[in-house]
């Protein structure tokens, strides 16, 4: 969920007389490779009547047949709701959750056509639990629920999703935030899109600070003309034109502390179908491709999947006759609701992510009629791709531990001429696309296909 449905969750269910209280709500399920996710959509509040607040909480069957009658008018599904105000962690079910939420899940699943969500709020730690019923009304746990917001919080099901231990080779690392949060975020699954000299670099560090599950996804091989920056690779692997995400795994598996790394490597581009269905199985995706139609792809996500996607890029300005340096801009920003998506940021053009969904960017014909603003422009280099790495990586922590109680600071650009970092402030369009499809989930637009699929139309 994000942190608005959060919030307004909190002020409904946490109730200042000591009172346990209920609501309900509707989600649109994001179904992924191997994960299917039910995003919190809106809350729909008791109407007078319609519930209850003495001692145990108690609601009315009208009150649940108008709450699916209006998901199941928009396509969603029903969640219901209710706090243990002394409850710490992930919740279990007394045997009254149990059975209310057991006696609906039949219902409500006729009528919308999705598993009731049951969800219980600690009020002690605010921690969240989950799980969907079957028709048949058996429960079936959830293993974690997000909060999308300036600091990703998640509540873990420690049964389904254990705590990794920590390693004697990790403590250093966690001796900078603490062993909760590194059995937090250790947790996450990670996937880095493009494995360039930025791509390359984040991955290994993430396997390096003790996360667990990895990917990472390419659909390139190594050429000569990238090992003055895939650092790692070697002249062997361009001779045999062994895959990025190869290269990747291997120095990813070296680096890795973690007891049991789980660390994958998906040789495609996020652009196609199967692709975006994996991309959705992750809990935070680091954007690390220059193409527009790939990045077009993780703007989207962000958006309507509750997906968190760390983007950043670095610009060269050489002067045209090739005797000396302008400026190098470095630009990082999260991506996520209540900020500004890649387009309102100015760092994704619309009309480039046609041309390269139509396969012409990799037409050299096109390309050298269509002027100077096409193409080209953002390699990297060595000596300053790790801008945009540690960019990411601040970005990164900042998302997952708050230094200071400070969240995701916003979209940033470091300039090298003078050494100075900016906030810059890009607001969202009222009209921006994208972001009007928060927590949309499957009903999402589709951005995906073929390369060059567009071409004939
Ligand atoms: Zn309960
Ligand atoms: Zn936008």
């Amino acid at each position: 969920m994000t942190e608005t449905i959060d919030e307004l969750l909190h002020q409904h269910l946490l109730r200042a007389d000591g009172q346990e209280d209920l609501c309900l709500a509707t989600y649109a399920p994001s179904t992924g490779s191997r994960r299917w996710t039910a995003l919190l959509r809106d809350v729909v509040t008791p109407k007078p009547g319609e519930r209850t607040v003495h001692r145990n909480v108690s609601f009315t069957g009208d009150y649940m047949v108008r709450a699916a009658v209006q998901a199941a008018a928009a396509g969603l599904g029903v969640a219901i709701l209710h706090s243990h105000l002394r409850g710490r962690g992930w919740q279990r079910m007394s045997p009254w959750d149990a059975d209310a939420e057991q006696s609906y899940a039949h219902l409500v699943e006729a009528i919308t056509g999705l598993p009731l969500l049951g969800m219980t709020l600690a009020g002690v730690d605010q921690a969240w639990s989950a799980r969907t019923w079957t028709s048949t009304g058996t429960p079936v746990w959830a293993e974690g629920v997000r909060i999308d917001g300036g600091q990703l919080r998640v509540s873990w099901n420690d049964h389904l999703r254990p705590s990794p231990r920590a390693q004697d080779t990790q403590q250093r690392t966690i001796s900078a935030w603490g062993t909760t949060i590194q059995a937090d975020f250790s947790r996450l699954r990670i996937l880095v899109v493009g494995v360039g000299s930025v791509g390359l670099d984040v991955a290994v560090r993430l396997a390096a600070a003790g996360v667990q599950h990895i990917a990472v996804m390419d659909p390139d091989i190594v050429k000569r003309l990238n090992l003055d920056r895939l650092i790692g690779a070697t002249r062997r692997d361009a001779s045999l034109g062994r895959p990025k995400v190869d290269v990747a795994v291997q120095l990813m598996r070296a680096a890795a502390t973690a007891e049991q790394p789980d660390i994958v490597g998906h040789r495609m581009s996020v652009c196609d179908p199967e692709a975006h269905a994996i991309a959705l199985d992750y809990d935070v995706i680091f954007s690390c491709v220059d193409r527009p139609w790939a990045r077009a792809v993780l703007n989207s996500l962000a958006y309507t999947d509750l997906i968190p996607v760390l983007d950043g890029g670095i610009g060269i300005d050489a002067f045209d006759d090739g005797t000396g340096m302008r400026n190098a801009t470095v630009r990082t920003h999260a991506l996520r609701p209540g900020r500004p998506c890649m387009v309102c940021n100015k760092q994704l053009d619309p009309a480039l992510v046609q041309i390269d969904r139509q396969g012409l960017l990799d037409d050299p014909h096109y390309i050298a009629g269509a002027g100077p603003d096409i193409g080209g422009g953002h390699e990297n280099v060595a000596l300053l791709s790790p801008n945009v790495s540690v960019g990411l990586l601040n970005l990164f922590v900042s998302l997952i531990a708050a230094p200071g109680g400070e969240p995701d600071p916003g979209p940033l650009r470091f300039s090298l001429s003078t050494h100075s970092l900016e906030h810059l402030d890009h607001r969202s369009s009222p009209t921006c696309y994208v972001e009007q499809t928060v927590g949309i989930g499957d009903a999402r637009p589709t951005l995906t296909g073929a390369p060059g699929c567009e071409q004939s139309a």
